[in-house]
């Protein structure tokens, strides 16, 4: 009588829980352990004191919603209208889950490419439709081949992650590219893009869905500030779709949440004038070059990371344990948790890979290495 009988607890949840059990360090869940930005709260401790503690309009507090549209035209060279095309969600879980709700009908089939973020899947299952998981390639590229077989008329969307967890790649333009003729072949496809971690990119800048025109009739992004700001508690993300779609989405939003949190949304729209979102991508490539220089000697082999907070490891010259048991023992035994891959896939596949997250001030990425590197 479950709706979601093969749901359990997130691995997120599992892990984090674990590492506190065990007093871990927790490089598992990812999340920042470093201070938040002093501007930000003394926003938010003035803020308090004053008149923004009741319900915003239901889309989201007005200076917010321009703001963002604001912070869209310079990062990405797009005009939205913050009325008719912006949503302000609780986090992007909330952003996704809604958009899903809103868009995806009973016998409705939405691909998904694994290794994926497991907040896709369960929103597809509770609309009775059916999730189609695709595996990338084993270099995370997408294979568009097996994309373009996985479509027919029943799917109704494709989700993309980019820059993408558990693996930090990027989309390149050869793949925005096979995207686009893949949806000039499927007319009713709508793209879901989850790019929360949009500024914390390295070497090279995701491309984000904002820049593609054959996008932007038939795309839903979402975003985060948690993760843009290091304040995933907050909850605080948004949602821009074109205004046919926006509609919809509205519709369950009013429903589920009606309105979310009012000082929060104050908050960000005042430090979004002063803070400067493309200083993310040099600070986060600081601490995954010195994670990946503390880790040099150790027996993991490291993948490569193009973004996001997450690091992606092999142990397979460490152990022939499945990963889920490698992450259990690295708790219990070593002292530092991180996040079998194995999870991300519909099938479970085993690689003997892991995701630690260097989200973590020096003195903690210092403690993790100490132990990693005397396995
Ligand atoms: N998408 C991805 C890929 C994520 O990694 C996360 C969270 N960490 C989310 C969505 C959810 O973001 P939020 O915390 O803003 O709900
Ligand atoms: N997105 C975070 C991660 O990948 C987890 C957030 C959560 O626990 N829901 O670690």
């Amino acid at each position: 009588m479950s709706k979601l009988p093969n749901v359990t607890t997130s691995i997120f949840t599992v892990m984090s829980k674990m590492a506190a059990e065990y007093n871990a360090i927790n490089l598992s869940q990812g999340f920042p352990n470093f201070p938040v930005d002093e501007r930000l709260t003394d926003i938010i401790a003035r803020l308090s004191k004053e008149n923004v503690h009741q319900y915003t309009p239901m889309a989201g507090f007005p200076p917010l919603m321009n703001q963002i549209a604001k912070l869209v035209q310079s990062s990405y060279n797009r005009t939205i209208v913050p009325e008719t095309e912006i949503l302000v969600t609780a986090g992007a879980t909330q952003g996704i889950f809604t958009t899903i709700l809103a868009l995806i009908k009973t016998g409705d089939e939405v691909v998904i490419l694994d290794p994926s973020y497991d907040s896709y899947e369960s929103p597809v299952l509770l609309c009775n439709a059916k999730p189609v998981r695709v595996a990338l390639n084993d270099d995370y590229t997408p294979n568009w081949e097996t994309i373009e077989k996985a479509c027919s008329s029943k799917t109704k969307m494709i989700i993309i992650n980019n820059p993408h967890n558990p693996t930090g790649k990027i989309l390149t333009e050869a793949d925005f590219l096979q995207l686009e003729k893949l949806l000039s072949k499927f007319p009713d496809i709508l793209v879901l893009s989850d790019e929360v971690y949009e500024y914390i990119t390295f070497e090279e800048k995701h491309i984000s869905a904002h820049t593609k025109d054959f996008l932007l009739n038939r795309c839903i992004m979402v975003s985060s500030f948690g993760k843009s700001f290091h304040i995933t508690g907050w909850k605080i993300g948004y949602t821009v779709a074109p205004e046919y779609l926006m509609k919809e989405i509205k519709k369950v939003h009013q429903f589920l949440v009606f309105s979310v949190n009012s000082i929060s949304q104050a908050a960000i729209s005042e430090y979004l004038d002063v803070v400067d979102v493309n200083l993310l991508g040099k600070f986060y490539q600081e601490k995954r070059d010195y994670f990946q220089k503390l880790l040099q000697n150790s027996r993991f082999e490291l993948k490569p990371c193009e973004g996001t907070y997450f690091q992606v490891a092999s142990y397979a010259n460490i152990s022939n344990d499945d990963d889920v048991t490698f992450c259990k023992k690295l708790i219990t035994d070593h002292g530092v948790a991180a996040i079998p891959i194995s999870t991300f896939y519909s099938d479970h596949k085993d690689q003997k890979l892991i995701r630690f997250c260097f989200a973590k001030d020096d003195f903690t990425l210092e403690s993790a290495a100490k132990k990693l590197c005397n396995i």
